[in-house]
């Protein structure tokens, strides 16, 4: 196969990272995949991947490297551990990390690389475990020209709207954005199913016109039948967007901006995970508004 870029290190297997490799190698990349919990390396392989030992297994041979960990502080340790990218890839590696992280942690860690000869391209995603299996993900790249234009034939493979958004980081400001209105999204529409329910309106039909219109969005689609079923498992789990919460309010004060929804939003997800409920889908916000109405406990 001529294809350039060939071989890539994906590491995260979770859930938005296990599909994203299975479609690699599915469009015939050559995909060594590396998690902390081995069965889900062991589904990789079975797809036809190939397994690493560990990072700096991985990433030795690989043209590109593609990260997809939970939080800034497990990217960090992938680039700069001993067995980190950093030590281990080849100069000239493509790093793609589709992690949704701090801005300013993407644009340090993009500086490192550069002076190490390795190519960064930050390109969180968006689209959830659906947009993720089924391959249309929305993702905001930030990045060197060039660079993003290497990472995009890799990108479309797992992904519908690629956009470069501007240079290094300029991915996660955008991503940050993203989850702002996701989260004040699904809280409203939380507060709509409650509102709708108490006055004995048939929710189903309600959400289908509301989806027509002005109201309509991604979250209603997606998240309206679950929603109005009161089934929560993730998905995206709260206790992630509580991390990409705290992210943008964090940037947004740091830009000297108000997001007084946003932060209010913030800390209805956060009240939530410190009842117990971090490991839920973020449409379990349901469950707060519920409770806030009296018609029944969180836990
Ligand atoms: P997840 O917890 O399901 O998966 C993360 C995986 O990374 C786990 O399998 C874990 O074993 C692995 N991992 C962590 N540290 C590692 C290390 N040092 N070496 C090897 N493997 C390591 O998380 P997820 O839901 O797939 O989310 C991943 C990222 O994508 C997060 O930043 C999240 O905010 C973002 N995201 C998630 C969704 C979603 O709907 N789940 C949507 C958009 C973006």
């Amino acid at each position: 196969m001529t294809t350039p870029n060939r071989t890539i290190a994906f590491i995260g297997l979770g859930i938005m990272g296990a599909p994203m490799a299975a479609h690699l190698v599915d469009a015939g990349y050559d995909v060594v995949g590396h998690n902390l919990s081995r069965l889900a390396v062991d589904v990789l392989v079975e797809r036809g991947g190939r397994a690493a030992t560990d990072t700096a297994d991985a990433v030795r041979e690989a043209d590109v490297v593609i990260t997809m960990v939970p939080d800034s502080p497990d990217v960090e340790d992938l680039v700069f551990a001993e067995d980190g990218i950093l030590a281990n890839a080849k100069p000239g590696t493509l790093h793609i990390d589709c992690s949704t992280i701090r801005p300013d942690v993407s644009r340090r860690i993009a500086e490192a690389e550069v002076e190490r000869g390795i190519r960064p391209v930050d390109a969180p995603v968006s689209g959830g475990e659906a947009g993720a299996v089924e391959a249309v993900l929305s993702i905001m790249v930030g990045g060197d020209t060039a660079d993003v234009e290497a990472a995009r034939p890799i990108l479309d493979v797992v992904g519908k709207t690629v956009v470069h958004v501007g240079p290094a980081g300029a991915g996660q400001t955008v991503k940050a954005a993203n989850q702002l209105i996701v989260a004040g999204n699904i809280q409203l529409v939380a507060e709509a199913l409650v509102f709708l329910e108490a006055h004995g309106v048939d929710t189903e039909s309600a959400l289908a016109v509301l989806g027509g219109g002005l109201a309509g969005s991604a979250v209603l689609d997606r998240k309206g039948a679950t929603m109005r079923a009161r089934t929560f498992a993730p998905g995206f789990r709260i206790d992630l967007h509580h991390k990409d919460l705290g992210i943008v309010t964090a940037a947004a004060r740091a830009a000297g901006v108000a997001i007084p929804l946003g932060a209010h939003v913030a800390q209805l997800v956060g009240s939530l995970r410190a009842q117990g409920h971090g490991g839920l889908d973020h449409s379990a916000l349901l469950m707060q508004v519920d409770q806030l109405s009296g018609k029944g406990p969180t836990t």
